[in-house]
């Protein structure tokens, strides 16, 4: 379960739109192994392979769903669950007072990489604001 995989993230081909050749629906089921430090019968969290900081947590839903683009109302309570499993992360990693970053990219002017929505934690240091558009 420690073992960490190399650079599954930012391999486009293996993101499947109905989830078969998903890296994070493999992840959630175990196929490939992260390191996994939450899970419930919806949600899976765990390090992101490439950490952009101390602190880089990928928290997904178990099911496959592409994008937030996919969301609809019935997803509340999911989304919603998402945010608070995030919060507790953060609290266990002791960044929660210090502060972090919730963040979700969605689509190509989003920077999404992986096609199956992931919420980024980032934490555990003084982080950039480095948005700007691309030139
Ligand atoms: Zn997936």
């Amino acid at each position: 379960m420690n073992t960490v995989i190399s650079n599954p993230f930012r391999d486009k081909s293996l993101n499947g739109a109905n989830g078969l050749n998903c890296v994070f629906c493999k992840i959630a089921k175990k196929e490939i192994a992260a390191e996994i430090l939450y899970e419930d019968s919806d949600i899976s969290a765990f390090k992101d392979a490439h950490p952009l900081a101390p602190v880089h947590i990928l928290i997904i839903p178990k099911r496959h769903i592409e994008s937030v683009n996919n969301w609809t109302r019935s997803d509340v309570q999911l989304a919603g669950k998402m945010i608070i499993v995030a919060k507790e992360i953060a609290e266990k990693a002791g960044i929660k007072d210090s502060g972090y970053k919730l963040l979700f990219r969605v689509g190509r002017d989003g920077g999404q990489e992986v096609g199956h929505i992931h919420l980024h934690l980032l934490g555990g240091a003084r982080l950039v604001e480095d948005i700007h558009p691309v030139k």
